[in-house]
């Protein structure tokens, strides 16, 4: 199944050839393109290979169309937030973790939710203490 990620500000499509694409900055303020799988629960990233992002670093996700940061800082200044949207008209939501190398995923629909990678605990009790979330978890 293909999954369609939107930005939550401007809501363009973030796919671009299987892959979701976004611009970032790492801790040096230094600017780059980032590729994501778009599978949940897959970690895979690709940034070109002059451009450096170490295992630990926050990682600035924007959306490479309106520029708006996509840092969910209501829940945790460490996740990113995106919009789902799954058989055309599925709407949901997507948190996961900018910190390079931790693997924690979060896909609310408005009924559900459900967790994803080995670091998923480590942001649960966020979603938990959220108005919005806490009836879902
Ligand atoms: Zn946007």
């Amino acid at each position: 199944m293909e999954y369609n990620y939107l930005c939550p500000k401007c809501r363009s499509n973030l796919n671009l050839h299987h892959r979701i694409i976004f611009a970032v900055k790492n801790e040096k303020d230094e600017r780059g393109l980032m590729l994501l799988d778009p599978r949940l629960g897959h970690y895979d990233s690709e940034t070109h290979p002059g451009y450096h992002i170490l295992e630990g670093e926050k990682v600035e996700f924007m959306c490479p169309i309106c520029h708006v940061s996509l840092t969910a800082s209501e829940i945790n200044d460490n996740l990113v937030k995106l919009v789902m949207i799954e058989n055309e008209n599925k709407e949901h939501e997507v948190y996961f973790s900018r910190v390079k190398g931790e693997k924690s995923t979060y896909w609310f629909t408005p009924e559900s939710f459900k967790p994803f990678g080995d670091d998923a605990d480590k942001y649960l009790e966020f979603f938990k203490s959220s108005k919005k979330y806490s009836g879902l978890l």
